[in-house]
C-alpha cells in the first residue's frame, strides 16, 4: 500500500554539480527539452517514479494500459501519487481539445489551463516536507520550459538560467528569480549565462558601467 502524498524526485538520479552538457553546451538543463542530453538527466527525475509506479501496477511502458494508468493518476484524489506521477501522467495524455500535450498546449486552450491548475493542487493539500522548496522550483521552471508559449519570454528565461542550479539541489529564492527576470529584461541573457552560481546571477549589476 501507497502513503498518502508520497514525495516525488527523491530516487532518480541528480547531477553533483552544475556542469556543461556534453551535448549542448549549456550547463546541464538549459537545453531542455530540445537537447537530447539535458532533457535525459532532467526527465530522469521524473521518469524513475513513473517507472516505479508502473512496476507496482505491473504495466507496462508504451502500452495502452499505461495510457490507462496515466487517466487513472489524473481521476485520482490529490497525494494518491507523487507529483512526479501527475506531470508524467499529463505528459503521456494529448489534450481533446487543442491537440497538444494535456495542461501544456495552446496557450488560450481552456482544457489545458484547467489540467495545469489541477495539478498544482497537490502541493497545496500536501503536509509540510513532502514539496521542498528545491522541488516546487524545480518543477515550476521544469514546467515552462516544456510549455514556454504559455509563459512571458523573459519568465522562461529566468527559468532556464536557474534550471542547472535547481537541479543539484541549490536553493534559487523568489527574490533571486526576480532579480534574474530583471537582468533578463535589461538584456542581460548571454552575460547571466557564463555565470556559475546562482548568488552571481541574482546580484548582476543590471547597469554595466556601474560595476
Ligand atoms: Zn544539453
Ligand atoms: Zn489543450
Amino acid at each position: 500500500m501507497r502513503l498518502p502524498y508520497p514525495p516525488g524526485a527523491r530516487s532518480g538520479d541528480r547531477p553533483a554539480a552544475a556542469k556543461p552538457c556534453s551535448t549542448c553546451g549549456e550547463l546541464t538543463g538549459r537545453g531542455y527539452p530540445s537537447c537530447l542530453g539535458c532533457a535525459e538527466v532532467v526527465d530522469q527525475l521524473w521518469l524513475a517514479d513513473w517507472l516505479a509506479l508502473l512496476a507496482a501496477e505491473r504495466v507496462s511502458a508504451g502500452t495502452e494500459d499505461e495510457r490507462s494508468l496515466a487517466a487513472q493518476v489524473l481521476l485520482a484524489s490529490d497525494g494518491s501519487y507523487a507529483w512526479t506521477c501527475t506531470d508524467w501522467a499529463l505528459r503521456l495524455l494529448r489534450c481533446e481539445e487543442c491537440g497538444g500535450e494535456l495542461g501544456a498546449g495552446d496557450p488560450v486552450c481552456l482544457s489545458c489551463a484547467a489540467a495545469d491548475a489541477s495539478r498544482w493542487s497537490w502541493s497545496e493539500s500536501a503536509p509540510p516536507g513532502s514539496l521542498t522548496p528545491g522541488e516546487q522550483m524545480l518543477r515550476l521552471a521544469v514546467l515552462a520550459l516544456r510549455a514556454p508559449q504559455r509563459r512571458r519570454v523573459s519568465a522562461v528565461s529566468a527559468w532556464r538560467l536557474v534550471v542547472p542550479f535547481l537541479l543539484v539541489g541549490d536553493a534559487v529564492t523568489s527574490a533571486q528569480l526576480r532579480g534574474i527576470r530583471a537582468a533578463v529584461l535589461a538584456g542581460r541573457y548571454a552575460d547571466l549565462a557564463l555565470l556559475d552560481r546562482v548568488v552571481e546571477l541574482a546580484n548582476l549589476p543590471l547597469l554595466p558601467w556601474r560595476r
